[in-house]
């Protein structure tokens, strides 16, 4: 099989590998990838989306995976492209994809089909938006794709002011409304599952850490680590979520006249009340995907090309039980800005645990350096979550750069 995944980073790196280690040989390529990309995967250069459509349609591209959400909801929509030409995506439509593209979107969809998520509302003006400020803490959303950046949890009615001012006066994220949004607590889960038409299978469950610093202090950041195991959430919670949330997701997204084939990750909230939907992603999670994938068994190319063919078939995968703990080195400044071009020293020693690569190029001597805020993602399973997180640090201590920040607390806790 020829198959195409679109992304450059971490994720797709994961990605590109646990195709390559399915049982048949595959021929791998990446839209852009990376150098790194590149030990696995054929780069596939195109300056538009109707381009890489042509290219994938002379080349016999037989499945195209989506990693970035970007190009889902770019000109008329990746999925949709790949409809037209005859060649099958895992990744949802447009039209679809607007439950991650769009926070308003997803809200209203939550509300409208009865799954549980934290009360809102919807400001179009910065009059309405300070109104709506009415209680602290408070959570402000930026309605677009923001790269993790978009939301602020208020505690302080001036810091709530002058988010609103940035979204809505500056158009800091472009133009876009604001979500005002009543603060929930508890801790978060993310559930992946992968969603076919009204058939859906929930994958293993991780935990990423959004926060720069330990003990989740300082900035929200695109991830620093995750955690994954399907010992993290108990039988019968998996089963309420499920109940709660994945079914009456897919039932209602057919309710709505529309179908999904792709991931499917719900960032959820345990509150006290039971899980809370935060928001919807379409495809897998980053930096979740580094630590899921490496522990899917089993033919996941088969897997995703007879899905994204709308043939769901759960038994061509399994998950290995134990834990697996992806650490994140990211380069100096990040999350507010990122450096590039620190050499990156070390790599080669890294044995019993993968590295997969998010921000990186390779310089002319060969050396891989920094190329953006998350640089590296560092990954071990073990069969507890204490010797998980011990090979993980380990082998991220052999890797260094200048600037480097790395949580110390990744997986130190079941759930804080
Ligand atoms: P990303 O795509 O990087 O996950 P995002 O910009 O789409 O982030 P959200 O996931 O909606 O934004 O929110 C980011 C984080 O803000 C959440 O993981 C959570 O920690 C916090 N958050 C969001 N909504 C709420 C809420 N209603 N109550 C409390 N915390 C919240």
């Amino acid at each position: 099989m020829k198959i195409l995944v679109t992304g450059k980073g971490g994720r797709e790196h994961a990605l590109i590998t646990a195709l390559s280690e399915s049982p048949q040989k595959h021929e791998l390529f990446a839209h852009p990838g990376s150098d790194a990309i590149a030990t696995l995967a054929t780069r596939v250069e195109a300056a538009s989306l109707p381009e890489l459509i042509t290219w994938m349609k002379n080349n016999s591209i037989d499945l195209c995976m989506a990693g970035e959400e970007a190009l889902l909801v770019k000109d008329s929509g990746l999925s949709n492209l790949c409809a037209e030409a005859g060649i099958p995506c895992w990744g949802p439509r447009k039209e679809i994809a607007q439950l991650e593209a769009s926070k308003t979107y997803a809200k209203k969809f939550l509300k409208r089909h009865g799954i549980p998520t934290a009360d809102f509302t919807i400001c179009t003006n910065v009059a309405e938006a300070k109104a709506a400020l009415t209680e602290l803490p408070i959570v402000l959303k930026f309605d677009g794709l923001a790269a993790g950046k978009g939301v602020a949890v208020c505690t302080a009615k001036d810091e709530a002011e002058a988010f609103v001012d940035d979204v809505m006066e500056k158009r800091c994220f472009g133009p876009g409304d604001l979500l005002v949004e009543k603060c929930l607590t508890g801790p978060e889960i993310s559930v992946f599952a992968s969603v076919c038409d009204d058939k859906y299978q929930i994958l293993m469950p991780a935990r990423d850490y959004k926060r720069i610093r330990d003990n989740d202090q300082g900035p929200n950041t695109g991830g620093m680590g995750a955690v994954a195991s399907l010992e993290l959430a108990a039988p019968d919670l998996m089963q309420r979520i499920e109940r709660e949330i994945v079914q009456p997701t897919v039932q209602g997204i057919l309710k709505d006249g529309l179908t999904y084939r792709g991931f499917l990750y719900f960032g959820l909230m345990l509150t006290p009340t039971g899980p809370q939907v935060i928001e919807y992603n379409c495809r897998f999670g980053d930096p979740e995907a580094e630590a899921v994938l490496p522990m899917v068994r089993g033919d996941f190319a088969t897997y995703a090309f007879e899905a994204a063919k709308g043939n769901l078939q759960p038994d061509l995968i399994s998950f290995e039980p134990g834990w697996s703990i992806c650490l994140i080195s990211a380069s100096a400044g990040y999350p507010a800005s990122s450096h590039s071009g620190d050499v990156i020293s070390g790599l080669e020693s890294v044995s019993g645990a993968r590295v997969y690569h998010c921000g990186t190029k390779k310089n002319a001597m060969g050396q891989f350096e920094t190329n953006g805020g998350r640089v590296l993602a560092i990954v071990a399973q073990g069969a507890t979550r204490v010797e998980a997180r011990e090979k993980a640090y380990a082998q991220s201590a052999k890797v260094t750069f200048d600037g480097l920040q790395r949580r110390s607390d990744i997986g130190k806790m079941h759930f804080e």
